[in-house]
């Protein structure tokens, strides 16, 4: 199996060198075991964190240890009857082009006609339910509310416009890096208005665009996209703080809000989650996200990288803004 292991913890943004290759031989099927063909494997902003030795909601990556994260594969070989050879599976074993563990460490996903695996790793996966639990079991979403999100043309992003309208939202407001995303929120995914984050202060640009308001904030972002949020927040605003791209890559530690007396005066409520500590509202969303997708009303797109030689790459670019909706490595046995 041919694995990307981290070398070196990067300071600020991460290179190449910070990563190597390694071949590593799996030995015959133990009881129990399958092995797995990587079919996609997932980039995602939060593997940064986890490339830095500082305690956070997930263990840091180990130097030497081969990067682990969100993948879906075919079974070539099984010592398992829950787990048959041909099932197609979704795990969290990474940056590999095969994987051999314990059955038990693989979920089968069943194949939806028209509608790609690796959406297993978006819509259908971890960020389509990181946008379902920030509007629905942080902001509370309510009938109505106009909500505006950062980062709305990624991969969490494109899912928390859609959910949102899905859900009864009034308005939809989204910022994006460039002006084919920013057109395309508005052409393809329904956004009422939409602006590019980059060509002028975003302060500005959201006061105009939210003339009335906002009652729900979604924050992929952080920085001053979260400053300018708070200046529109309606009085009992909410807002779900999933993410702070902006400052990911950066060692100083961001500067705080100028603006934070607006949560005491207008009574907001900020929320900070991880998605992992609603992993049981699974359950609820994915029966909703296939029955959307079946039918044909949840629009997504994905960045497509070949190669398991190119993950770091993918990653990088991703974390650079070269993505639309979400970014995801094929490898060749797709
Ligand atoms: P995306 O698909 O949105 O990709 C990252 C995007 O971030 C890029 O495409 C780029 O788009 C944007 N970006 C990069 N730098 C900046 C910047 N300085 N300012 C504004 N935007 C920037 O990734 P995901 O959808 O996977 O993740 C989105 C956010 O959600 C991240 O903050 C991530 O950490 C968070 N997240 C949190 C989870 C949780 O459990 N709390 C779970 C999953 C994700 P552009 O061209 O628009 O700049």
């Amino acid at each position: 199996s041919i694995q990307i292991q981290l070398a070196a913890r990067p300071e600020g943004w991460p290179a190449q060198e910070d990563f190597r290759t390694v071949q590593i031989e799996y030995g015959e099927l133990k009881p129990g075991q399958v092995r797995v063909e990587n079919l996609y494997l997932s980039v995602d902003p939060y593997m940064r964190g986890r490339m830095t030795d500082a305690p956070s909601y997930v263990a840091p990556y180990a130097l030497d240890e081969t990067l682990t994260g969100g993948a879906v594969g075919v079974v070539v070989a099984s010592a398992s009857d829950a787990v048959p050879v041909g099932a197609h599976v979704l795990h969290a074993f990474g940056w590999r082009d095969v994987a051999q563990e314990d059955a038990s460490s693989f979920r089968i996903v069943e194949e939806i006609d028209g509608i790609p695996l690796s959406l297993y790793l978006s819509m259908l996966g971890m960020t389509g339910l990181t946008a379902y639990v920030g509007l629905t079991a942080i902001a509370g979403l309510q009938e109505g509310d106009t909500v505006f999100v950062s980062g709305a043309a990624g991969a969490v992003g494109t899912a928390v416009g859609q959910i949102a309208r899905k859900l009864g939202a009034a308005r939809v407001i989204g910022s994006a890096g460039s002006a084919e995303k920013v057109e395309l929120l508005t052409a393809r995914y329904g956004f009422d208005a939409a602006f590019d984050y980059k060509e002028r202060p975003v302060r500005e640009q959201l006061a105009e665009a939210a003339p009335d308001g906002i009652d729900v904030y979604f924050d992929n972002v952080g920085g001053d996209h979260l400053e300018a949020a708070l200046d529109v927040l309606n009085r009992g605003g909410r807002a779900a703080l999933c993410g702070a791209i902006s400052t990911y890559n950066d060692d100083d530690k961001p500067a705080g809000p100028d603006n934070m007396a607006n949560i005491i005066k207008r009574s907001l409520r900020l929320e900070g989650f991880t998605v992992g500590g609603y992993g049981h509202l699974a359950g609820e969303f994915q029966p909703l996200m296939a029955e959307w997708l079946r039918a044909g009303e949840i629009a997504y797109d994905e960045t497509v990288v070949d190669g398991l030689g190119n993950t770091v790459q993918a990653f990088l670019d991703m974390m650079r803004g070269a993505n639309t909706g979400k970014m995801v490595v094929r490898l060749s046995r797709s």
